[in-house]
């Protein structure tokens, strides 16, 4: 299947610094059903917008990622969830590539680990979507709710559980579970992307933002005379 399985993604970016420990490989999945009000990454709910890569490209990035050391790999969305053939692919492939023996481990002396973000609870899961999890050493999972703000680092509402799934996850996340946002955790990352042809420059955000985070940054942009247009946390 690896070799034939595609996924829709929104994109990739690598070194990750927010989701996850280290520096990672980040993929967003195209595609969500959810909803949740106040997502800051409306861009990816449509599920016939993104661009549709085989598995094998992306296995491409992750064995580049683990080449320059990467300490792990984070699949985020959209709804990872919503591409069970495609994610399961993609997870089984890049669990085969981080067991290779030629795979710098990382500082805690583990294997780079993997790491999913899913919308849903885990009750919601279905068979076929727990399956394409499997190699996932981690999982957050429950809906984004903007009533619900919290300080654990990695999550975006107080709601949401990161639940370790192996050994490895229990090792690397272990620690982290009840653990709230201190300085060595980075904020936010922020990437310009080259200008585009209408004059204006992509930005992107990576991260999870604090309550009010978004509208500072669109507030200071504006003073700047860098005023966002089309913000993806807009409706
Ligand atoms: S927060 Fe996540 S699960 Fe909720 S709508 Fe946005 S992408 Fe979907």
């Amino acid at each position: 299947m690896g070799n034939t399985a595609r996924l829709d993604i929104s994109g990739t970016h690598l070194p990750l610094l927010t989701l996850g420990p280290g520096a990672r490989l980040g993929v967003w999945v195209q595609g969500c059903v959810l909803a949740c009000p106040g997502c800051m990454s409306r861009h990816t709910w449509d599920p016939a917008g993104g661009t549709r890569v085989p598995v094998a490209d992306l296995l491409g990035l992750w064995r580049q990622a683990l080449e320059r050391g990467a300490s792990g790999l984070t699949v985020s969305g959209g709804e990872p969830c919503d591409q069970p053939a495609g994610l399961g692919a993609f997870l089984k492939g890049a669990h085969d590539l981080r067991s290779a023996p030629s795979v710098r481990p990382t500082s805690d002396g583990g294997a780079p680990d993997l790491l999913v973000y899913t919308g849903y609870e885990e009750d919601e899961l279905t068979t076929e979507q727990r399956a394409a999890l499997g190699p996932a050493d981690a999982v957050v999972t429950g809906r984004f709710r903007i009533t619900e703000p919290t300080d654990l680092v990695w999550r975006g509402s107080a709601n949401q559980r990161m639940v370790p799934r192996t050994e490895l996850g229990r090792l690397r996340y272990g620690p982290h579970l009840a653990r709230t946002r201190d300085p060595r955790d980075v904020g936010l990352q922020v990437v310009v992307d080259r200008r585009t042809r209408d004059g204006t420059w992509p930005v992107r955000w990576y991260g999870i933002p604090r309550p009010g985070d978004l509208t500072a940054m669109e507030r200071e942009g504006a003073r700047r005379g860098l005023p966002l247009s089309a913000p993806s946390w807009r409706p």
